[in-house]
This record gives structure tokens, sequence and C-alpha cells, in this order.
């Protein structure tokens, strides 16, 4: 394949292999490394650190056992809840990569939680995951945008986003910071052959 291999912090994987485990449970997760060729990792799983010993493939292998165990559409559900679990054990074992430690929302009105978060998540993005982003915004919505994702290294047969676990972390991160559900959705994948992979997120939160 073409497409760059670059390299992760282990955290990343580290966070994404609790987060199966949880959603999936221990017998289930065994399944996805098994499935994915990541066997290995069973017995000598990936250091919650942030050295760069994993790389976007690795990354995507699990991805694509869960989306492949599931089917396309029921993955999705799955992938999203794996997403919202993902933010969670990052915030809980490696605040670091999201900077958001002692972060001061509470008196912020909700429009600049939400700004405030999505940058946080931006540059988290750039200087930590590898997963190159920015941002651009109109009157309804803001959108996060990742120029160098894993989801590359997915071979689907399906049409649709591949992303879910990205939008589902970025909705959990609003609901952490706002305490409200914002509507996140893919409309460009670079897994689709766009150049790029874009996540929509409604300015107005869901009643
Ligand atoms: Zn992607």
């Amino acid at each position: 394949m073409s497409a760059e291999n670059r390299s992760m912090p282990n955290a990343a994987l580290y966070v994404l292999f609790r987060a199966i485990e949880e959603v999936m449970g221990e017998k289930g997760f065994r399944a996805m490394l098994n499935a994915s060729g990541l066997q290995a990792y069973i017995s000598n799983p990936p250091p919650n650190n942030l050295d760069h010993d994993i790389t976007f493939e690795d990354y995507a292998r699990l991805q694509q056992a869960v989306e492949d165990f599931y089917g396309p559409r029921g993955a999705r559900a799955i992938l999203a809840q794996i997403g919202r679990v993902t933010f969670r054990y990052t915030l809980e074992q490696q605040p670091a990569i999201l900077g958001l430690a002692g972060l001061a929302l509470k008196l912020l009105p909700e429009q600049a939680k939400v700004k405030m978060i999505l940058t946080r998540m931006q540059n988290a993005s750039n200087e930590r995951v590898n997963m190159t982003a920015h941002m651009d915004e109109d009157d309804e919505a803001w959108y996060f945008v990742v120029t160098a994702c894993p989801c590359v290294f997915r071979e689907r047969s399906s049409s649709n986003p591949a992303c879910y676990t990205t939008a589902g972390t970025i909705q959990e991160a609003l609901r952490w910071a706002t305490g409200n559900h914002y509507m996140v959705r893919e409309i460009k994948c670079m897994n689709l052959g766009e150049g790029e992979c874009c996540f929509r997120i409604d300015k107005t939160p869901q009643s």
C-alpha cells in the first residue's frame, strides 16, 4: 500500500485495547487480537506510554477486525461506543495526550467550551497522536479535519465512512466538557478515497 504508515504513541493502542475489552469483554477482545494478527500483544501488551513503537496499520487492523466481526452495519454503533470509552480511558490513563489536565471550563460559555475542547483535540492529534488535524467552521457547524488517518490501512467492503471511533471520541469529549450531546458525523473519509476525514459537529446540541 502506498499510504504512509506513520508511527503512533503506544498509549493509543493501549487505550484502544482497554476500550475494546470493556465493550466486547475479555474473550471478544482476545478474538479481535487473533483476527487482526496482533496476537503477540496478548502476552505482551503495548505499554501505556508515549513512545512511538506502534503504527497506523496496527491501529487500523484492530478496528478492521471489529468491523469484520459485527459486519459494516453492526460495527458502526460498536466502534462509536469504543470511541466514547477511548476518550474516558485516555482522560484517566493519559491526560497528557489530550492536554486537558487542569483545564478551567466551568465559567466559559457553551460555544467557547466546544471550541476549546476541539482545539485541544486538534493539538493532541497533531502533537501526540501523529494524526494531522485542523479545524474549520461555518454558521451551523464545526469541522474537525484529519489529513493523516489510520483508516487508509483498512480494507473495507463498505461504502460508508470508516472512522466511527474518532467520531465517538469527539462526541464523548464534548459531552464531558459541556454535559450535552452533540451530533458528530463523518462527511468525508480517506478510506473512501477522499483527501481527508472530515467530522461535522453541529453547533447546536441535541435536546
Ligand atoms: Zn479516517
